[in-house]
């Protein structure tokens, strides 16, 4: 069977590292396999649209130098368009034919008739309030649907243009089980389930609708999609098999969330600029700093977010995109929870600047040196990138902490200048500035502890 993924978010916003790391996952299953990752822009709900978001997202997934194979932003595919507004004809084609086959239903209850109905429900204690199984043929609650109105009424309605929904017929007492690649085995009973809306009265398909006639047609063999979604499998399990698509179903994986650095529920959007770090890939308009521009190697950002739910079930911790491809199983994905820790993000970014040979290093500071005035030879610049790189979580860190290397310190420290730098060692600090300039500045380690033992043997703290 050949591997064909999807990654398919909405454009509602900046792309949070929790989609990051699902595209990720996606990636690699295709890489390992000589598969197929397509980017699918799922934008059926047009009151949740947000300019820009889709811009964001492909440039998100080239940064992170995760690029799908095909879709919105990097070239049709056989199954193109990918973007869902554009093939709006399709899912209504698809949702008259459950009507069709008995399996989806008309319904043209207004927002008030809905609300009434709830109202209804709550009074009688009913253990199922929603549209349902349970409540769709009761005359009594008001609602007009297919159950409850005329075969003539019906066609009529639907074919003068009144406002109606497609809901999903969910059968009652059934079981619905599904075997997930990451959670093993998942049940639902469709007594807990609502009939689903498919076609919204505006004309678009719901989410659900448009996601399964999209995973059908493009052939996807796995779903690979965040712990959110495995609440509406269920419905999705029972949509494949309303159209007789059982046997063509995707396998499901569901990802373990990625919970706060306190453990304490999913990492939100928000937590960002609670916790003081960044949990989105790139700048977002003004409105705050991504990995890339604080400053992060894309390398570290992937690799710090594949070991985020993943390992290859040894220690090893650093790992090329190659070597995830080639490592990665997604049997090995964990159950539980994954907690995020900045620490662990700025040892990966250190890990990867410790790794940059030194003249690699200096081209990438070169810019930096240039915006600081500092004029620098190439040779100077990979010794100075060699000396900071220990101290360095960033490339910015270089210069930050660097600076003395190529200006005279500006601004010094106080409390050390003035309190502790007390007048009577002026006479021997002058002392050890002279007794530094006799040391062999290509012998470091040599010279700290000459300098260490100086400052011993005179006193100075
Ligand atoms: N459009 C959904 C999202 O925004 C897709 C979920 C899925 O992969 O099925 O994440």
């Amino acid at each position: 069977m050949s591997i064909r993924v999807r990654f398919a978010p909405s454009p509602t916003g900046a792309l949070h590292i929790g989609g990051i790391r699902t595209a990720l996952f996606n990636y690699l299953l295709a890489k390992k396999h000589g598969g197929t990752f397509i980017l699918r822009i799922e934008d059926t709900d047009q009151t949740r649209f947000v300019e820009g978001a889709e811009q964001y997202i492909i440039d998100a997934l080239r940064w992170c130098g995760i690029a799908p194979t095909e879709g919105v932003g990097f070239g049709d595919g056989a199954f193109a368009p990918y973007r869902q507004s554009e093939r709006k004809a399709i899912y209504r084609r698809y949702a008259l034919e459950l009507v069709e086959r008995g399996e989806a239903y008309y319904a043209f209850d207004t927002p008030e008739q809905l609300t009434a109905m709830r109202e209804k429900l709550q009074a009688e204690n009913a253990s199922n309030q929603s549209y349902s199984a349970a409540t769709r043929t009761r005359a009594d609650l008001g609602l007009e649907n297919s159950f409850t109105l005329s075969e003539n009424d019906i066609h009529h309605r639907a074919t003068s243009g009144a406002p109606h929904v497609i809901r999903l017929k969910v059968s009652e007492n059934q079981t619905v089980t599904f075997t997930d690649l990451i959670r093993g085995e998942v049940s639902f009973q469709t007594n807990e389930l609502d009939d689903k809306v498919l076609m919204k009265a505006d004309g678009m398909p719901t989410y659900h609708l448009a996601n399964i006639v999209d995973d059908y047609l493009m052939q996807i063999s796995h779903v690979i999609r965040g712990e959110e979604w495995l609440p509406s499998a269920g419905h999705h399990v029972l949509i494949y098999r309303a159209f007789g698509w059982g046997k063509q179903m995707p396998q499901f994986a569901h990802l373990p969330l990625i919970l706060r650095p306190d453990g304490k529920g999913k990492l939100s959007k928000r937590d960002g600029a609670k916790f003081g770090f960044p949990v989105f890939p790139l700048d977002w308009k003004d409105e705050f700093q991504g990995f890339k521009g604080i400053g992060f190697d894309p390398r570290a950002v992937v690799n710090f977010l594949a070991l985020l739910g993943w390992n290859d079930g040894t220690d090893k911790e650093i790992f090329t995109l190659d070597e995830l491809a080639a490592s990665f199983s997604l049997e090995k994905i964990h159950k539980a929870g994954a907690r995020f820790d900045y620490d662990k993000a700025k040892w990966f970014n250190q890990q990867y600047i410790m790794a940059t040979p030194n003249e690699e290093l200096a081209a990438q500071l070169r810019p930096l040196s240039i915006e600081r005035g500092f004029a620098v030879s190439d040779e100077k610049l990979a010794r100075f990138a060699g000396l900071m790189k220990e101290r360095a979580l960033f490339l910015t860190d270089f210069f930050e902490k660097g600076s003395y290397f190529f200006e005279d310190v500006k601004v010094y420290d106080t409390v050390n200048v003035t309190k502790r730098w007390k007048p009577e060692n002026r006479d021997k600090f002058s002392a050890l500035q002279k007794f530094i300039s006799t040391l062999d500045f290509n012998e470091p380690l040599p010279m700290e502890h000459a300098v260490k033992d100086w400052i011993n043997e005179n006193g100075l703290k």
